[in-house]
């Protein structure tokens, strides 16, 4: 049965969530919101209509952590809770976005309210609507003779490698995007573009879009900003790979299948 839990988020950019301490840790309920009055600046309901919603809430600047919660990485909700929590905890996030980046109207400066019908905010002045932030990307596992180009971004972990990925800019489509970002990372050229998943990632607003891709032409080179680090991997000799909740890893972990390979 759908039992609805309180998502409180810290004020970083990322969005850390309060889990009740204990084995297993557990997420406050909505009941729980009145509790944490004081250090709460600002909530709502996830789902607008209806009773029984999700709730969000945001600490207050300079609220301690309330007592008995731990601040956890919401990415963390995938193994710790599951796909559908962890799923959850992505529209809380991005519904408190919706509300704290959307309390005045960009255009005239009145202050905005919830919309009746869409989840969205919309000025009482001027009719201006905002919706929920979501920033497409793309993400593309790029082969070559069964290899797998794969690169270490500057902010990875040492040792943790994955497939390239980068923003759509205004005007591509997806496969003009991905053929862009591998150029300007890997200084290659890839062919035969294929689609292959999608996945919310609201870390914070990013929707990625999964492709496979054969390698045409160049010399994997790393452009030593976003990437330290290029190579084309094998079956044995895989680096430390992403989260397995990530669609960078399911793309890896297909790739391995296809290699006749189990993946860990
Ligand atoms: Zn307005």
């Amino acid at each position: 049965m759908y039992s609805p839990v309180l998502f409180l988020f810290d004020r970083s950019g990322d969005g850390l969530v309060m889990l009740e301490a204990g084995d297993p840790p557990r997420l406050p309920s909505p009941g729980d919101l009145e509790k944490f009055r004081d250090s709460v600046a600002l909530s709502g309901k996830v789902v607008r209509s209806g009773e029984n919603s999700d709730m969000w809430a945001r600490l207050a600047p300079n609220a301690p952590t309330p007592s008995g919660l731990i601040p956890h990485n919401r990415r963390e909700l995938a193994t710790m809770m599951g796909q559908d929590l962890f799923i959850r905890s992505g529209i809380a996030f991005q519904m408190m976005n919706l509300t704290l980046k959307n309390k005045f109207c960009g255009v005239c400066g009145a202050e905005m309210r919830d919309h009746d019908q869409d989840r969205a905010r919309e000025c009482p002045t001027c009719n201006n609507i905002a919706y929920p932030s979501l920033y497409p990307a793309v993400i593309v596992a790029v082969e070559k003779d069964g290899m797998l180009l794969m690169g270490h971004n500057v902010n990875f972990p040492s040792g943790r490698y994955s497939v390239l990925a980068g923003f759509v800019e205004p005007g591509e489509t997806l496969e003009q995007a991905i053929g862009r970002e591998v150029m300007e990372e890997a200084q290659v050229k890839i062919k035969n573009i294929r689609y292959f998943a999608s996945q919310p990632w609201p870390f914070p607003a990013s929707f990625m879009f999964g492709f496979n891709a054969d390698w045409e032409s160049g010399e994997p080179t790393a452009d030593g900003v976003e990437l330290s680090d290029l190579k084309w991997v094998t079956p044995n000799t895989l680096p430390d790979l992403p989260p397995s909740e990530s669609i960078a890893r399911k793309l890896i972990n297909d790739w391995l299948r296809r290699r006749g390979v189990i993946p860990i």
